[in-house]
């Protein structure tokens, strides 16, 4: 798995179409990626076998099943649920893109495909992957610090008093990595309803507000995903305000590093 920012990343890539294959192949090859090609979900099984890459490009329409079948698998699996995993599929109605999200999926990307589009949305995915705090007994993203067994959140050392439905969507965010999560995946997570209920997700919407609000300029680090839901993205922080006496990033925004 990867180590630093430098390493190379092993990407996997699950998928029938020769063509597709070559244009991934010669796209991450490129740009420096270990590439393993599976043609079918028994090929993709036996390479995991082996070795655990830092990415899956993963297809749903294969020879010998739909591809959410593996998905589901890698996160059921305590060795392979942190491996992300994108999507590229030629089913890109709203409906597949968020059958594919619930499923654990870390993105969706439909066919036909830009390859400078898929290189830049893997990178995303496996800086956010890479971004994720390791140690549950403190989360610390940005200047963000959690104390899950307080409950207590902190920005820049001060504290939020966030409701209990707050603290528990924000931890949802931060736990699943900027994996996108529908409303409904939401409602289980803060208010641990049941699948089966009909609910109405209008309090998932007001909830993420709240904690926007009290986030401040962090809240826009949610992100609304149009028709699907919201994630997390740490991308999105501003640039800490400069401590005094440090000239070089307080002045001109424009030198700013985002
Ligand atoms: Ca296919």
């Amino acid at each position: 798995m990867l180590g630093t920012r430098n390493e190379r990343a092993s990407v996997l890539v699950v998928e029938d179409d020769a063509s597709v294959v070559s244009t991934l192949r010669s796209v991450l090859a490129e740009d420096r990626y270990g590439v393993r090609v599976a043609g079918s979900l028994f090929q993709a099984r036996g390479l995991l076998a082996k070795a655990l890459p830092d990415l899956v490009i993963l297809d749903r329409g294969l020879p010998d099943g739909d591809g959410l079948e593996l998905c589901r698998s890698l996160r059921a699996d305590p060795r392979t649920q942190r491996i992300p995993i994108l999507f590229l599929s030629a089913r890109k109605e709203v409906a597949d893109r968020v059958v594919g999200l619930e499923e654990g999926a870390d993105d969706y990307l439909a066919k036909p495909f830009s390859p400078a589009e898929l290189l830049a949305r893997a990178k995303a995915v496996l800086r956010r992957t890479m971004n994720k705090p390791q140690d549950p007994g403190l989360l610390s993203i940005g200047p963000l610090r959690i104390a899950p067994e307080a409950h207590q959140v902190f920005l820049f050392d001060r504290e939020l008093l966030l409701r209990p439905k707050e603290y528990n969507l924000l931890m949802a965010f931060l736990e699943t990595r900027g994996r996108v999560l529908s409303r409904r995946a939401l409602l289980q997570a803060a208010w641990g309803l049941d699948k089966e209920l009909e609910l109405d997700t209008n309090v998932v919407d007001v909830t993420v507000g709240s904690l926007r609000r009290k986030l401040g300029a962090y809240g826009r680090c949610i992100v609304s995903v149009h028709s699907v839901g919201f994630r997390f993205d740490p991308e999105r922080l501003p640039v800490p305000p400069a401590p005094p006496g440090s000239a070089e990033l307080g002045t001109d925004p424009k030198k700013r590093r985002r």
